[in-house]
């Protein structure tokens, strides 16, 4: 059972009250970006076995969306942020950092 908590209100929301949005911090193409470009963002996902930066709605509570990082194959959770934020904050990127010795935001992106 997969258990994130809302960085809004709070609570910790088993997956059947969340909406899965798909993966996060994609980087968006607009007007002047190249066919190639636009399709990937369309279009181009990970799927990765590992750490994943993943969007979710807390559908049956306060209905924002967040983002979250886990790992697919444990599924355990490593943080909850704002849907606003670029980048996985610092309190998220150490913990992912010591479980897996030598990951790193810049090397992910
Ligand atoms: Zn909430």
């Amino acid at each position: 059972m997969l258990l994130l908590e809302c960085p809004y209100c709070g609570v910790k929301a088993e997956e059947t009250e969340l909406t899965a949005g798909g993966e996060a911090h994609l980087k968006r193409f607009g007007p002047g970006s190249t066919p190639e470009e636009f399709e990937g963002y369309m279009f181009a996902r990970t799927n990765p076995k590992g750490v994943h930066f993943e969007r979710w709605r807390h559908t049956y509570g306060c209905g924002k969306w967040f983002l979250a990082a886990r790992h697919t194959n444990t599924l355990e959770v490593f943080g909850t942020y704002p849907a606003q934020t670029t980048e996985p904050p610092a309190h998220v990127r150490d913990a992912i950092s010591a479980k897996h010795p030598g990951w790193s935001w810049r090397n992910f992106k």
